[in-house]
């Protein structure tokens, strides 16, 4: 082909396909507890297929984190306090304090520049992220908690007439067809119950503790271990939003009922099946962790399956034989597709005293990469990890691949005795397909409990 006849052909091929560049630059806004960061002057934020990418000096000028660039690993590592995240250009494979979860998209270099996803970093730094697509606009919310003064008033079409707290349930009447968004935080550890459109009604300070200048209140729980209190406040006047928060003693599994049928009243239940008040009666208690949930996939298998599956999955297994046994109790950190810090994992077994804690993993690697592999951290844990090794290795009938010394966050920070299990490779087609059926998963399980009751040594 003649130069000008290619140029002719580039020309067409960039009218015909004007979206065929993968990555476009333009200047996002950024807001940090709303207020606009100030981007320095050169300093250009891309939308690569959706996951908006910002140059790791926004990380560390704007949003304080520490942030080191190694470039002969071409590695970037953004901390702050105990929170470590290690990032490898073109990498989506990050390491969250020693541990492996897989990002949307890998960090890229633009002519000098390291370019990470916002999101991922920010929601592993402890921010929440919010993506405004009209507005092209990042929205970094550093903690929750706060008033926002001196704004209009909205509309509300919704009140809360009344609150309260029994059998570790929080109940809210309300009328109007208000939607509470209730989400799980942590440090501290809390349930957060948004309410747009919605302020409290006249009566309400008739029902309950209110202080009408400050248009806030709150209410002391007794004798719910779970929870230290109640409190609720006009949390925004535009739009007016009512916010009540449980604040909780550790993480805690809630459901939410209520309001389909317009019945007045939603409910925010604290007895999940799943964690019971644990650690009575002289039983061993047992805290099972499903490794990864929600916007953290873990690995991605072969056949696209996700790792956080597989985790949750095998947990619940676990977990409804661990209950029919007299003298275990088990608690799962998530019993759902949730995400938990690595440092909330472990905070629930060491408040819970736990005797044991297992987080559950699929492994990662060359396609080639097959078998079975289990991780302890302290000397004195390797007994528990052979004795779960053994029956896990038997069970899946794959590759030993030995039990392994591993510094990974949850069984370094645990006081009790714990072991990380990689119980295959998603990596791999024959252990993905086996990590998926059913009754692998079943035999599993059961190996699981049979180690822990050898570990334990009960009945
Ligand atoms: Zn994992």
């Amino acid at each position: 082909m003649k130069k000008f006849g290619f140029l002719m052909f580039l020309v067409v091929i960039m009218i015909a396909f004007p979206k065929m560049a993968d990555a476009s630059s333009y200047s996002a806004k950024i807001y940090l507890d709303g207020q606009q960061i100030n981007l320095s002057s050169g300093v250009k934020v891309e939308n690569n297929n959706g996951t908006v990418m910002v140059p790791i000096r926004v990380i560390s000028e704007n949003l304080g984190f520490d942030v080191y660039w190694n470039k002969a690993t071409k590695t970037v590592t953004v901390q702050d306090g105990s929170q470590t995240v290690t990032m490898v250009i073109g990498s989506q494979q990050a390491d969250i304090n020693g541990q492996r979860v897989q990002m949307t998209k890998a960090p890229v270099l633009r002519g000098g520049t390291t370019l990470v996803p916002i999101r991922f970093v920010s929601e592993q730094m402890g921010l929440q992220v919010r993506w405004d697509n009209a507005q092209k606009a990042v929205y970094l919310t550093s903690s929750y908690d706060g008033n926002n003064p001196g704004e209009q008033p909205g509309v509300a079409t919704s009140t809360v007439d009344g609150i309260s707290f029994s059998e570790n349930r929080l109940m809210v009447a309300v009328t109007g067809n208000t939607k509470p968004n209730v989400s799980k935080l942590s440090s501290p550890d809390r349930i957060v119950i948004d309410m747009v459109n919605t302020n409290f009604s006249d009566t309400f300070s008739s029902n309950a503790s209110f202080d009408d200048v400050t248009k806030s209140g709150q209410m002391a729980v007794t004798g719910y271990p779970d929870v230290k209190a109640v409190r609720y406040s006009l949390y925004n006047s535009n739009p007016t939003t009512v916010r009540i928060v449980i604040d909780l003693n550790y993480a805690k599994n809630y459901t939410v009922s209520g309001l389909e049928n317009g019945s007045g009243v939603f409910i925010v239940d604290l007895n999940t099946g799943s964690n019971p008040t644990p650690g009575t009666g002289g039983k061993k208690l047992v805290v099972i962790d499903a490794g990864h949930g929600d916007h953290d996939p873990g690995a991605i298998g072969v056949t696209k399956k996700r790792e956080k599956d597989f985790n949750l999955a095998m947990a619940l297994k676990v977990e409804k034989l661990l209950a029919k046994e007299q003298n275990i109790e088990v608690v799962l950190t998530r019993s759902n597709d949730t995400f938990l810090e690595l440092k909330d994992r472990a905070k629930i077994a060491n408040d819970l005293k736990a005797d044991v804690f297992i987080s559950i993993h699929a492994n990662s690697g060359p396609s080639t990469a097959s078998g079975t592999e289990t991780y302890y951290y302290n000397e004195s844990d390797k007994a528990l990890a052979n004795a779960l090794h053994k029956e896990i290795v038997k069970a899946m009938g794959l590759k030993d691949r030995g039990v392994r010394y591993g510094n990974f966050h949850v069984i370094r920070e645990t006081k009790m005795p714990g072991a990380l299990l990689e119980v295959g490779f998603l990596s791999n087609k024959t252990d993905e397909s086996k990590l998926f059926d059913p009754a692998t998963q079943d035999r599993v399980a059961e190996a699981i409990v049979r180690g822990i009751k050898n570990y334990l040594k009960v009945d």
